[in-house]
């Protein structure tokens, strides 16, 4: 039965790292062994921290940290770069990406009532090999990534888009998260903001920014999060 076009439904925005999976560290890793091969500084991304950001800015920030200015062709050489690393140490370490709690139960849950996509500061190519590595990538119908906008919060703007493209209309916009980040992404774009303590930020800073949920896990705050679809 196809979907009636112009019918709204709810999108839900999922962020990857903390919210949906743990990578162990492997995209730093990644990073890192890029950003040495290319342009000669080890653990380039060591002082940089990552919640919330996304990859271009993360580059950016390297750079500067480094006392480098940054090539024009940096961002490119890097993402291919990266994501062979990526790609590589998930494959050499099954396991090491683990799914974080109340996933996939979660995805199967919110599917039925609303559409599950992507709001992540990956390249989409690192967001399908970390989604990939456990199980994920298929669950999406679309996402906006770091190839669409340095500034993470142009992104769910971007989102909306991408959606009536695909043929859904909108109608509420959940942006779930696990940063001060995601929340401010989500109030840039009008969106509802969800926050989860499975990640980067304590229950405390997260509580601060004031979202519309504060969950501990998608275990505990299961039925919490279904109630806003
Ligand atoms: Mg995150």
């Amino acid at each position: 039965m196809s979907e009636p076009v112009n019918e709204p439904r709810s999108v839900i925005l999922w962020d990857i790292d903390g919210t949906l999976l743990s990578t162990g560290g492997a995209g730093r890793e990644a990073l890192d062994l890029a950003f040495e091969e290319l342009f000669g500084v080890p653990q380039a991304f060591v002082a940089v921290s990552f919640g919330g950001r996304t990859d271009l800015g993360l580059v950016g920030e390297a750079f500067e940290r480094a006392g480098l200015s940054m090539p024009d062709d940096a961002a490119p050489r890097l993402h291919d770069r990266y994501v062979g690393h990526l790609r590589r140490i998930l494959a050499a370490r099954p396991g090491r990406a683990k799914l974080l709690p109340g996933l996939p139960q979660a995805l199967a849950q919110t599917a039925p009532r609303a559409v599950n996509a992507l709001l992540t500061g990956n390249w989409r190519a690192g967001a399908e090999a970390k989604l990939g590595a456990v199980g994920l990538w298929e669950q999406f119908r679309f996402g906006a990534f770091a190839d669409d906008a340095a500034d993470r919060n142009a992104l769910v703007p971007i989102a909306r888009r991408r959606a009536q493209s695909l043929g859904v209309t909108p109608g509420r916009v959940i942006v779930i998260g696990d940063t001060p980040h995601d929340v401010a992404c989500a109030r840039a774009g009008g969106a509802v903001a969800v926050a989860v303590c499975t990640g980067w930020s304590s229950r405390e800073e997260l509580q601060a920014c004031g979202p519309d949920l504060l969950i501990e896990d998608l275990t505990s705050g299961l039925d919490a999060f279904l109630g806003l679809l």
